[in-house]
C-alpha cells in the first residue's frame, strides 16, 4: 500500500493513494497510525483527488529519527571519511521534519548548505534488540525519500552534527510511504538533481550495513516506536544548495520529494 498524509479542513489526515491511469490519487481516508492529537476521519465519504492537488504533509509522525552516517562507500570517500566499522548513528530532532514542496531555509550563520538524497525505513511495530534470527520485515511499515539537509561548515566545526543536521526544514520527508518497493531484496535506485541538474546516483544495494543490519543495530540501543524515520544514508555527489534553488530526490516506485530554497529570516 501507498499513502500520504495532507492538510484538510479538517486537519491533517492520512490517505491512501492509488494509481488512476498512470496518475496518483487520494482514493480514501485512512486511520492515524500513530497517537495523533487531531480526530480521525477514516470511513467518512471522501471525494478522491489527486496527489499533486493536494497539500502534502510529511507522511511521518516520528518520535525520532535516527540517521545513518558514512554508509555509501564513494559518499565517505569525497568528504575525506574512512568506512565506519559499525553503522555510524546520530539523530535528527522531529522539529526538522516538513513536507514535499515546503521551502528549506538555509540559516544565515552557515555559509554551506548541502542536500543529502537519502531512502528511509517507516517503522510500522514497536522494536527492541531484535534477535540475529528474527525476521526484520515485519517491523519495517514501508520507505519513504528524506533529504538529510546539512550545514557542513557547522558539521565540521561543531565536531559532533545535532545542530548541523537539527535546523528546522533541515528533513523534507515524502510524498509517500509505501511498501511496494523492497529494500530487503533487490533495493531500489535513488537520483538527487539540483535545479534539473543529476548530482546523485545510487542503489540500496551498495549499502555498506543494509537495512537488516541498521535495524538490529539500532534497537539493540533504543526502542523504535510505529512512525520512527530511519534515513539510510546518501551516495555520492552531495553538494550545496543556495536560494532560489530547487531540490528533488526521485526514487523508483516512491516518486519525487521536491523542496524550494530560501533564505532564513
Ligand atoms: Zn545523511
Amino acid at each position: 500500500m501507498r499513502y500520504c498524509r495532507f492538510q484538510t479542513d479538517a486537519g491533517p489526515q492520512y490517505g491512501e493513494v492509488v494509481d488512476r491511469s498512470g496518475e496518483p490519487w487520494i482514493e480514501r481516508l485512512l486511520p492515524p497510525f500513530e497517537e495523533d492529537p487531531w480526530t480521525a476521519l477514516a470511513g467518512r465519504p471522501f471525494q478522491p483527488i489527486p496527489l499533486a492537488a493536494a497539500r502534502l504533509l510529511a507522511p511521518v509522525v516520528p518520535r525520532k529519527i535516527v540517521c545513518i552516517g558514512r554508509n555509501y562507500k564513494d559518499h565517505a570517500a569525497e568528504l575525506g571519511n574512512d568506512v565506519p566499522r559499525e553503522p555510524l548513528l546520530f539523530l535528527k530532532p522531529s522539529s526538522s521534519l516538513i513536507g514535499p514542496n515546503e521551502a528549506i531555509r538555509i540559516p544565515a550563520i552557515s555559509q554551506r548548505v548541502d542536500f543529502e538524497g537519502e531512502i528511509a525505513i517507516v517503522i510500522g511495530r514497536r522494536a527492541f534488540a531484535i534477535g540475529p534470527d528474527e525476521d526484520v520485515r515485519s517491523y519495517i511499515r514501508g520507505y519513504t525519500i528524506v533529504n538529510d539537509v546539512t550545514a557542513r561548515d557547522l558539521q565540521k566545526s561543531d565536531g559532533q552534527w545535532s545542530r548541523a543536521k537539527g535546523f528546522d526544514t533541515f528533513c523534507p520527508a515524502g510524498p509517500v510511504v509505501t511498501d511496494e518497493i523492497d529494500l530487503l531484496g533487490e533495493g531500489a535506485a535513488i537520483e538527487t538533481r539540483l535545479n534539473g541538474e543529476v548530482k546523485q546516483r545510487g542503489h540500496t544495494l551498495d549499502l555498506i550495513f543494509p537495512v537488516e543490519r541498521l535495524l538490529r543495530h539500532i534497537s539493540q540501543a533504543m526502542t523504535l516506536e510505529p512512525g520512527d524515520l530511519i534515513p539510510t544514508g546518501t551516495p555520492a555527489g552531495v553538494s550545496p544548495m543556495k536560494p532560489g534553488d530547487v531540490v528533488e530526490i526521485t526514487v523508483q516506485g516512491v516518486g519525487t520529494l521536491s523542496n524550494p530554497l530560501i533564505a532564513a529570516s
